[in-house]
């Protein structure tokens, strides 16, 4: 079994391999360490390695995590909500995240913007949108974009709807493809996360769609050749989740 330090060590050689493949350097790639389901001495192991951005997928399991590491740890740690968010814990995020991947929904927007006005702060936002048609993802649904017309100009009306909301700075896409043994079956997906952002890009420029945040374990050395900026690892660097 080898240890976090090894694990964040290959973890690394492998995105500035395939960033250089993609003709990016690997500064270009946030690495985000999730840590759902592990406690705090691996968050602190991984930050000793050098990371500084750790994700969790559900508001209740990380607010102790979050603060434990707040006591222990210098202010230069970056939180990301990676999971499906309640409306109702829209001020617990905004209370304990830096950033949120998971915006599905005009709702979850509006709750986000409320709350962030109300701690006068801005808050990052991705979009996370449904590429794949599972049924089991959230997300907005584009399976079949951009053949799909109706989906698309819904989508539209969203996005103009979620960018008029105050204190939310939309930063751009995110999205979780279906698991699959061979990466290369989810390659086609974020080619077209990719196709989506220029879309998004030329409909809405008034924002800059920068970031993708897109690739897991098993696929992310191909999310970063076909453009992803956040890629959000658990497995890979802390080995099997407990539960
Ligand atoms: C758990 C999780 C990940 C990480 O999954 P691994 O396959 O363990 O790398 C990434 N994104 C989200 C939204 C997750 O919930």
């Amino acid at each position: 079994m080898s240890t976090i330090a090894e694990r964040i060590e290959r973890v690394s050689e492998c995105i500035a391999a395939a960033a250089q493949r993609s003709g990016r350097s690997p500064e270009t790639i946030t690495l985000v360490a999730i840590t759902k389901t592990h406690d705090i001495d691996v968050i602190l192991e991984a930050y000793q390695c050098g990371l500084r951005h750790f994700g969790e997928n559900r508001v209740q399991e990380a607010i102790p995590k979050i603060q434990a590491i707040r006591g222990k740890l210098p202010p230069d740690v970056t939180w990301h909500m990676v999971g499906y968010i309640q409306s109702r814990k829209a001020n617990n995020v905004v209370t304990w995240f830096d950033w949120v991947h998971s915006v599905d929904r005009l709702r979850i927007a509006q709750r986000l913007s409320q709350a962030s006005v109300a701690a006068d702060q801005v808050l990052p936002v991705l979009l996370e949108v449904n590429l794949s048609g599972e049924a089991t993802k959230h997300g907005y649904d584009l399976s079949g974009w951009p053949d799909n017309r109706s989906k698309a100009s819904a989508f539209w009306g969203e996005v103009e709807a979620v960018l008029a909301q105050r204190n939310l700075l939309v930063e751009g896409l995110m999205t979780m493809p279906p698991l699959v043994e061979d990466p290369e079956e989810v390659r086609p997906i974020f080619r077209k996360m990719r196709a989506l952002q220029q879309e998004l890009a030329k409909r809405f420029p008034q924002v800059e769609w920068r970031h993708l945040s897109m690739g897991m374990s098993g696929d992310y050395e191909v999310a970063i050749e076909e453009g992803a900026t956040m890629i959000r690892l658990g497995t890979a660097l802390f080995g099997p989740r407990k539960t």
